[in-house]
Formats: C-alpha cells, sequence, structure tokens
C-alpha cells in the first residue's frame, strides 16, 4: 500500500503485531517492550543530532516511520515516542549546551519520557492565557498552578512545562512573559490525579498540579519570558507528525476493510466485487493519499527551514476528517463484525477522536488556514 524507506522501524509491525496493540489498549498499560526496542532503536531521538545520540533524520523521515507504524495498527501508542521527539527539538534549538549534553542522549535511547505540559483548565486553544506562574526567589523558579491532560504522568521523567514568568497585563505583548522550563517530574510539590479516557489507553493522562515546585534557574529552556519562540519551533512538527498518525490510521481501516471484502461473501460473491463496497474504499484511499502527500510536503517545507505554518494546518486537519471516514466506512465494510471489539476498529475509532481536538483543534487550523493562508481577518 505505502512503503516505507526508513529501515529502523520496517521490522517492528512484526515484533508488535496487531494483538500486541489490543492487549496494551485493553490493560491500560504502557507499552514497556515497545519502548524498550523503540530506545534500543533510537528512535525517540529520530530528531537528535548523531553527535547527541540521536538518529539524525529529518521530521520527513519522522512522518514516513509513523505512517508505516501506524498502518500496521499501532495507533496512538506512538505518542511517547512523538513527544521525546517534540520535546528535543525544542532543546536542540532553544536549550542551553549543558541542556543538550544532559537531555538529548537519554531521550534519545528513552531512558527519559519527556511531554509539553501547557494546556490548562481555562486555556487550551487560547493557549497564552494559561495562568501558572513561576516567580523568581534567589537563584530558583518557584512554581504554582495547575497542567491539564499531562501524558503518562506516572511514566514521564520530564515536562517542558510553560508558566509566566511577566502577569500579561504587563507584557509587552500577551505572547511574551511565558517561560518554558524542563520539570523533573520527582519535584517536590507535584501531586496527580488520573483523568480516564475514551480510548489512547496505552499511556494515563491526568491533571498535574504544582504546590512551590522550585526548578533551577539552569532549567530555563530558552530565553526567560519568551518561552513562547521555543515553544514555537515544536509547533509546526507536531501537528505534523499527529496528521502522520491519522494518515496510518486511515491506511489500517482501509487495509483491515479490503482484506475483509476479499474474503467475506455474500450472494455468492465476496463483497469487494460489489461497486458499493469498492468506490467508498477506492475513493477514501484516494483521500488518503492526498492527506499522505500534503502531510509529506508539510514536512518538506519544515525540514527546508520555510515557513511550515498554513502547511502543517491544511496537513493535519485533512488528513484528521480522512481517517473519520476510513474508519467508519471500515466498519461498514465490515457489516456486524465491524461493530464487534475484536474486529479492532472500534480502538482505533476511540483513539482517532483524539485527532481532532489535539495538538490543535479542527476549527483553531481552519481559523489559522482562513488567517495566514487566504488572508482573511484573526477570528480569534
Ligand atoms: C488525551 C489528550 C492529550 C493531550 N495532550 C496534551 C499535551 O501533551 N500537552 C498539552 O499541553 N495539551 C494536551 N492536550 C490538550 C489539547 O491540546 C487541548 O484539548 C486542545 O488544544 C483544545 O483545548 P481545549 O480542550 O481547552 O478546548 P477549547 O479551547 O476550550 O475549545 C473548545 C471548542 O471550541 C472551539 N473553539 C475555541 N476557540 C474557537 C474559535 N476562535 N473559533 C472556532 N472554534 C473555537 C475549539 O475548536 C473546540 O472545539 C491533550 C488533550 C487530550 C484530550
Amino acid at each position: 500500500m505505502v512503503l516505507c524507506y526508513v529501515k529502523e522501524v520496517l521490522d517492528l509491525p512484526s515484533l508488535f503485531p496487531l494483538s500486541y496493540w489490543e492487549k496494551m489498549s485493553d490493560s491500560g498499560l504502557f507499552p514497556e517492550e515497545f519502548w524498550r526496542e523503540c530506545g534500543r532503536r533510537r528512535l525517540p531521538g529520530f530528531l537528535i543530532p548523531a553527535t547527541y545520540g540521536g538518529l539524525g533524520k529529518t521530521v520527513g523521515d519522522l512522518v514516513e516511520a509513523v505512517i508505516y507504524l501506524t498502518m500496521y495498527g499501532c495507533g496512538t501508542a506512538v505518542y511517547p515516542l512523538l513527544s521525546n521527539n517534540m520535546s528535543s527539538l525544542v532543546i536542540n534549538k532553544s536549550g542551553t549546551e549543558k541542556q543538550r549534553q544532559k537531555f538529548l542522549p537519554r531521550l534519545a535511547i528513552g531512558e527519559y519520557i519527556m511531554g509539553l505540559s501547557i494546556t490548562e483548565r481555562e486555556s487550551g486553544s487560547d493557549v497564552l492565557s494559561i495562568k501558572t506562574t513561576a516567580v523568581k526567589q534567589g537563584g530558583k523558579y518557584v512554581i504554582n498552578g495547575e497542567k491539564m491532560y499531562v501524558n503518562n504522568f506516572d511514566r514521564a521523567t520530564h515536562m517542558l512545562l510553560a508558566a509566566r514568568t511577566t502577569p500579561v497585563e504587563r507584557a509587552a505583548k500577551k505572547s511574551l512573559g511565558l517561560t518554558l522550563f524542563v520539570l523533573d517530574m520527582k519535584s517536590a510539590g507535584l501531586s496527580f490525579s488520573e483523568l480516564p479516557k475514551m480510548g489512547t489507553n496505552y499511556f494515563r493522562t491526568g491533571v498535574m498540579r504544582l504546590e512551590n515546585v522550585e526548578v533551577d534557574e539552569e532549567d530555563v529552556v530558552g530565553e526567560l519570558d519568551n518561552g513562547w519562540k521555543a515553544l514555537a519551533h515544536a509547533l509546526n512538527p507536531d501537528r505534523i507528525v499527529y496528521a502522520a498518525v491519522a494518515v496510518g490510521s486511515a491506511l489500517f481501516a482501509i487495509k483491515t476493510a479490503t482484506s475483509y471484502a476479499q474474503e467475506r461473501k455474500v450472494f455468492g460473491k465476496p463483497i469487494g466485487a460489489y461497486q458499493g463496497i469498492q468506490f467508498p474504499l477506492a475513493s477514501l484511499y484516494t483521500e488518503t493519499e492526498a492527506a499522505r502527500l500534503l502531510t509529506l510536503d508539510a514536512a518538506a517545507k519544515f525540514d527546508r527551514g520555510e515557513d511550515a505554518s498554513v502547511a502543517a494546518c491544511l496537513a493535519k486537519y485533512f488528513a484528521s476528517e480522512v481517517v473519520f471516514k476510513a474508519v467508519g466506512q471500515a466498519v461498514q465494510v465490515l457489516g456486524g463484525y465491524g461493530y464487534l471489539r475484536e474486529s479492532g476498529l472500534e480502538r482505533v475509532l476511540r483513539d482517532i477522536y483524539l485527532l481532532r481536538s489535539g495538538p490543535i483543534t479542527q476549527e483553531l487550523a481552519l481559523a489559522f488556514i482562513a488567517e495566514k493562508g487566504l488572508g482573511l481577518p484573526r477570528s480569534y
């Protein structure tokens, strides 16, 4: 269906078949064996330069690998892999040399698990309105606040955390006054509670409360009060790799439906011989291929150092729409069997709902495309 040239991932689907992902999703356990194997191959450090122990590959390569892995059904289990790569992009670009040496080699082999912790109860899409504060006291910052949707809160070693160091009323503009910190998840003053989810059950997600959490001055990533700039470097690749998850999951659904249609006989013929089955699948395959090309185009723009912001939103928006149609149609092709958990499709259907709201919602992606792509007035 789609060939992958990233040799480091080619045999992973045979080592971790569909039954493994179903077991992991049902049990709600972190896929430790998969993570270890990824670490051994330095996949969490896909984008980390070889000098810091990573694979030194591009976002385009990562997209290829993610499409391939998700096409074989691992779905959103790739998220920790992506968050290590996105965090390392930020540290590599904006961190100090000391931070690069401390974090990148350990992120590359999966010894460290790092996520981005920005969203709060009252600020998701309106990310600049976060309320968590970091106040300088001596050589430390004291952080207070609450973060929502902290993935892997029980397994992650660190978070890249955004906090206000200057109140919004005193900042020259809303995007200033935010600072990015590397937070050690073992810090005193942290407490967590779980947020049970519809899907993505390969990692736990929770609320993180920060009460007088002390962070060293040297754990500031990028410039003080200009954390948005440091974070912005990962925003487009983040959208692009989640588009890749959507593309691969759509291909998984189409592949599942196609092989079922070749086997299942109704009225004396395989259902795949009926145009009523063929045409929607062919049409969705066409749309998925278009989504794949949009995603690769956005990745190529980023890798060339061009502005990838509109291209990333086009890819993320379109791929997230296509995957919904593809999984829905696959359920239909499988008839009653599609409704059974053992078909494997309901797991994917529950997982992909997240792609409509993260890392940017479909509405905000459209608002951005309207503004930056079409030149219409900013609507948010
Ligand atoms: C499982 C999970 C994992 C996550 N992981 C992370 C993570 O690792 N790090 C992190 O920081 N965050 C994470 N998030 C948060 C996620 O990025 C946010 O949920 C997302 O950005 C949307 O924010 P919100 O939920 O506050 O929605 P809101 O901003 O409250 O929006 C609600 C609805 O209103 C719409 N809307 C808002 N403004 C406009 C507008 N101007 N025009 C049109 N429509 C609008 C939105 O599109 C959405 O449909 C995660 C969320 C989930 C569920």
